[in-house]
């Protein structure tokens, strides 16, 4: 297990090694500080490319950018304007039912608690993280997407079977201040460097931190040149 020191190490280098890449959407559309827009957009990137996210939300905010105006579109425009984010149906119900919340028990504005944001329809740990982080400057929790889930678990930081698990996990071993830029970095990590199939790490900056290129990735090309050897 490596120590704080050790895994602050880990996320600047990470950070200094994905500068040039593209920010991700929630971090972009963070930098508007606006709470619901942070919300209706993290609410149609589950599953879903940013690539095809980012897009969707530029329509349906060029439809609607408030919580009346999206509750007044109907579901069907709400879907044609966001297709093709994965399970665009159930998104688009979840938008209106969400707007509707909204209007009824918060006068309109983004509740700015993670219980109150939990308590929306669609809303997990890791929109409601996110919202808290971007939308409020507030930083409660560790929100935990599909990079953030399985990088830690390469580079041997721990093991688990859930987000939640490796949120709770990574609460412990990442001092608070470096929540924010741990989502951040390791978001843009996963999509650039240490992608889900086929990690680049050959070139990956912090290779000699890794558990998996210590036991996978050198033994793997171990037994490639063994093989080629034989053949000769
Ligand atoms: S060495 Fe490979 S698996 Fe490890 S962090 Fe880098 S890219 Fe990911």
């Amino acid at each position: 297990m490596p120590s704080k020191k050790e895994i602050v190490g880990v996320i600047r280098k990470v950070g200094r090694a994905t500068k040039p890449f593209q920010l991700p959407i929630t971090t972009k559309i963070g930098q508007s500080h606006d709470p619901f827009r942070v919300l209706i957009s993290t609410a149609l990137s589950p599953q879903t490319r940013d690539t095809v996210t980012g897009p969707a939300f530029t329509r349906l905010m060029g439809l609607a950018s408030s919580p009346r105006a999206l509750l007044a579109l109907p579901e069907k425009k709400i879907q044609k304007a966001i297709y093709p984010v994965s399970f665009y149906r159930i998104k688009a119900k979840n938008v209106r039912r969400i707007c509707k919340i909204l209007l009824e028990k918060h006068k309109g504005k983004v509740p700015s608690s993670m219980p109150e944001l939990l308590a929306l329809p669609g809303v997990g740990r890791k929109i409601a993280g996110l919202v808290m982080i971007y939308g409020f400057g507030k930083t409660e929790s560790i929100p935990v997407d599909t990079h953030c889930h399985r990088i830690p678990q390469r580079l041997g930081w721990l093991h688990s079977r859930s987000p939640v698990e490796t949120e709770k996990k990574l609460m412990e071993l990442v001092p608070r201040k470096y929540w924010k830029e741990f989502n951040n970095t390791f978001v843009k990590f996963g999509q650039n460097i240490c992608l889900p199939l086929g990690p680049k790490c050959g070139g990956c900056p912090v290779s000699k931190q890794c558990k998996y290129y210590r036991e996978v990735y050198l033994n793997k090309n171990r037994a490639k040149s063994e093989l080629s050897l034989k053949k000769k």
